[in-house]
């Protein structure tokens, strides 16, 4: 599978060589291990009322795709968790629904929690976003609060890019400061886990990197749907 770190600037680190570290559960995407790894970390909490069929190309035409998405703000006793708001949180969240409407897809409910880890479960993501110990961490000692089916986590920041979305969770991480509008870079992590791939052709596109673009033209609003369709009737 393709890697799907986003980065910007001049830090053009490998995706390999960013999550080697320990992180062999994040890399096997396709793999029978990872799915047993990410369904313990991120258990389905919603049901779908929609149908397959609901998989046309003008998807605004079909039925919504309701899919629970829980913001976490990932926090800690020193520096490395994040400074936003829960009410920041929640506009963002409102945000990504104005985007994701093209695809008829609606993340709801849209929930907003606290999260306290220790640092030491951070600084590994911060610096070059390994979330092994995060991931042991839900596995041990920390109880997450209310997950959605696919889960935001909002820390300081990350080995210098925006967000990242690694492969086998269904989980993404933003930073506080990204060079993007919040819920672009919110949206942008999210339309990875909904399988869809960088643009490289069109800045005004959503999966187009390091601009505020958020247009989904009609192929990615059915893969997008397909994917989101599959991880509500558990078969993804
Ligand atoms: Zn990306």
């Amino acid at each position: 599978m393709r890697p799907r770190v986003h980065r910007y600037g001049r830090f053009m680190i490998a995706r390999r060589t960013v999550l080697a570290a320990g992180a062999g559960l994040t890399l096997g995407a396709c793999g029978t291990a990872s799915r047993a790894d990410r369904d313990s970390l991120l258990a389905a909490s919603a049901t779908s009322t929609t149908t397959v069929d609901a998989l046309a190309a003008d998807t605004t035409s079909q039925e919504p795709i309701v899919i629970a998405l829980t913001l976490h703000r990932l926090l800690d006793d020193g520096e490395l968790g994040t400074m936003r708001t829960s009410g920041e949180l929640d506009d963002i969240g409102q945000r990504i629904n104005e985007i994701w409407a093209q695809a008829n897809i609606v993340f709801e409910p849209l929930l907003v929690r606290d999260l306290v880890v220790p640092t030491a479960v951070l600084a590994p993501i911060v610096s070059n976003g390994n979330i092994d110990p995060l991931i042991d961490a839900f596995r041990s000692s920390i109880e997450i609060s209310d997950p959605g089916v696919f889960n935001g986590f909002f820390l300081s920041s990350a080995f210098g890019v925006n967000g990242f979305a690694p492969s086998g969770v269904r989980a993404f991480f933003v930073v506080d400061e990204p060079t993007v509008h919040d819920e672009r870079v919110t949206s942008h992590e999210i339309g990875h886990l909904l399988g869809l791939h960088h643009n490289a052709d069109d800045p005004e596109r959503l999966m187009f990197s390091g601009t505020n673009g958020t247009t989904l033209d009609s192929v990615e609003q059915v893969v997008a749907r397909y994917i989101a369709q599959g991880v509500l009737d558990g078969q993804r």
